[in-house]
């Protein structure tokens, strides 16, 4: 049945979540505070080599999946270079090309000369890395946007700049939003605020307990095109904007960080990170960082995705890896409200639901 919904945030989870729902029908707004945002500040990798359990890994697979079906009619900038990785011992790459062979996922091994006929830039190269064909990359603020408009272009309705302070319920059942101003009212609200879902959804007595995960990540001046694909490697992960820009998280293997502070200046912390990539490649001579970012990842207490109702009329949905899983988390939120999970979406969506915290 077609409903009112209110989105909250306008991240890459909000402006998917909006599309997907503009599309089945239902009158959606989106209201976004402004607030710092991780999506614009992602490195915008798309993968499932990075997975924490087997279920994670075939949600983030079908996040793949699920990218190739959205851009058949949304025009956004992913570009599928695929990632080469070396970040690990030769131990563990064996047991990760196991692993992901057995779920059935695109790797290859290859070997020193291959590698450096694919970056021919690198300085050092390794013996052997891993080959994942089938990911991508792309500008994530692009993408949010890019979902936004073709949400738009099916009714949605967006207000910026305008910070929900709680969700109006009504004998237990969320009825709106409120804002500075007044309540809007809603037959839905979709809460897809990042790190500030913790604090809305404390207005409804509920928890949803994120856990502290800042970041920096740099980008260079631009440089003529150096780099081919996205690359995992022991002095951090690395892929090059179509434009020239190189971009860098600066801490080391960023997927799996779990510091719960920056410990260093954003220009120290980048300074070294520069070190670190002039290392690596050729042709770097006159690069430098142009801008660093510091930006907090919504990072879920067990790490994993949040994504259910908390109560009758509210919906959350909060997530690292957000950029790789946004579109099949769209789309499972868009059935999971109306009702239409089948057996397969309901299995997915399973470990992920919020009330896991409410266990004890
Ligand atoms: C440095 C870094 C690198 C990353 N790299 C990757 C990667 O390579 N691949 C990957 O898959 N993921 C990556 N991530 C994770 C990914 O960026 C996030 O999972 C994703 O962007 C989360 O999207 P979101 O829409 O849930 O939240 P956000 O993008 O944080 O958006 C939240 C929205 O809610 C709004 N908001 C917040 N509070 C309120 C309020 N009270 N009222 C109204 N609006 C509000 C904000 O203004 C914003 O519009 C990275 C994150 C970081 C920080």
């Amino acid at each position: 049945m077609e409903q009112s919904v209110i989105i909250v945030g306008a991240g890459i989870i909000g402006a998917a979540t909006a599309l997907q729902l503009a599309r089945g029908g239902h009158r959606v707004t989106v209201v976004a505070s402004g607030a710092p945002d991780a999506t614009s500040a992602a490195f915008g990798w798309i993968n499932a080599s990075f997975y924490l359990d087997d279920d994670h890994h075939h949600l983030r697979a079908a996040g793949i999946r699920a990218w190739h079906r959205l851009l058949h009619d949304v025009p956004a900038p992913v570009a599928w270079q695929g990632c080469l990785c070396w970040d690990m011992p030769q131990a563990e790459m064996e047991q990760t090309y196991a692993r992901l062979r057995g779920f059935d996922y695109p790797v290859e091994v290859i070997g020193k000369a291959a590698v450096s006929a694919r970056e021919p830039a690198l300085k050092t190269v390794p013996e052997r890395a891993l080959f994942f064909p089938s990911e991508g990359a792309a500008s994530s603020g692009d993408l949010a946007r890019a979902f936004l408009a073709a949400a738009q272009d099916a009714g949605a309705r967006v207000i910026s700049n305008v910070a929900v302070t709680g969700i109006r319920t009504h004998n237990g059942r969320g009825v709106g939003i409120e804002t500075v101003q007044g309540v809007i009212a809603a037959d839905q609200v979709v809460i897809a605020a990042g790190t500030g879902t913790t604090t809305l959804v404390q207005s409804i007595d509920c928890t949803i307990p994120l856990v502290p995960r800042p970041a920096y990540i740099l980008r260079t001046n631009r440089q003529k095109k150096i780099l081919q694909h996205i690359l995992a490697t022991p002095d951090g992960e690395i892929r090059q904007e179509p434009a020239g820009q190189i971009l860098m998280p600066v801490s080391v293997g960023h997927q799996g960080d779990t510091a719960e502070e920056l410990q260093q200046t954003p220009h120290d912390a980048a300074d070294l990170a520069m070190v670190r990539l002039r290392g690596l490649f050729d042709g770097l001579a006159d690069a430098r960082w142009a801008e660093v970012v510091r930006a907090d990842r919504p990072v879920p207490q067990d790490g994993l995705p949040v994504v259910g109702a908390v109560a009758e009329g509210v919906y959350v949905a909060v997530l690292h890896s957000g950029i790789t899983l946004g579109p099949i988390i769209a789309e499972l939120i868009a059935k999971d409200i109306a009702g239409r999970l089948d057996n397969a979406d309901a299995a997915m969506i399973a470990p992920y639901r919020p009330q896991r915290f409410a266990k004890g």
